[in-house]
């Protein structure tokens, strides 16, 4: 599955990819990830194509969403957010550690359904300029790089803005999220029709919802949404 990864990774990541695991630290000759672990990971099987919840029959939405459907068109997500993901997303968001997001990036790509049309764009959801400038990077923007290659997508990181500061949303309740986002972002003027937007984890989906609605009402008819997990699936 990652026989050709190299190619998609920016050089940088070449220079930083030391021939180890990412998961499991052992020597490998594969990029990235040994072939063990590739054959381990713990990818979503038959689920929701809108919230992610597993699926047993033959239907491709589960009876939440036929009932009260998210905003958003599809949901592309790889797995529940879980070892041995977890540790990575936490490299890659806290660690400065920008290996997991070639590997993200790429499984993103490979495993996007052939029969779902392609986006026209791919847009990171943005962090303040603030973070951004702290952090040095954002890491939806480099889980982009891998998909806009390999998919032939391109990725837009000016088309959405974050112009307020907004606090860390993790321990917030739902309410708080939602007043804590408001007029939260921008969208400059656009023609796109179908847009991907990527963050890395959608947790209660606050964040995507209000971006959604705002791409929606720029005259977007078709919003996905591609993250790498997702932490909370319905009904839970
Ligand atoms: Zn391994
Ligand atoms: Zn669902």
């Amino acid at each position: 599955m990652f026989a050709t990864l190299r190619q998609f990774m920016p050089s940088r990541f070449h220079s930083a990819w030391q021939g180890i695991c990412l998961f499991c630290r052992q020597p490998t000759a594969q990029p990235l990830l040994c072939r063990y672990c590739a054959e381990e990971l713990p990818l979503l099987d038959h689920h929701c194509r809108l919230c992610g919840t597993p699926l047993a029959g033959g239907n491709d939405i589960c009876s939440h969403c036929l009932l009260q459907p998210p905003e958003w068109d599809f949901l592309h997500i790889l797995a529940d957010f879980q070892f041995p993901l977890t540790g990575l997303i936490h490299q890659l968001k806290y660690q400065h550690k920008l290996l997991p997001a070639a590997l993200f990036g790429r499984m993103l790509a490979e495993l996007y359904p052939a029969d779902e049309p392609k986006p026209e764009v791919i847009l990171p959801v943005p962090l303040h300029w603030r973070r951004q400038w702290s952090r040095g990077y954002n890491q939806a923007q480099e889980i982009a790089r891998p998909i806009t290659q390999q998919l032939n997508i391109p990725c837009n990181n000016r088309l959405l803005m974050r112009t307020r500061a907004t606090k860390v949303q993790a321990g917030l309740s739902r309410e708080l999220r939602q007043t804590n986002l408001n007029n939260a972002f921008i969208i400059k003027p656009h023609t796109y029709q179908h847009i991907a937007l990527l963050d890395d984890v959608v947790t209660t989906g606050v964040t995507v919802t209000t971006l959604v609605r705002l791409l929606k009402e720029s005259g977007c008819r078709r919003v996905d949404v591609w993250a790498i997990c997702r932490t909370q699936l319905r009904g839970e």
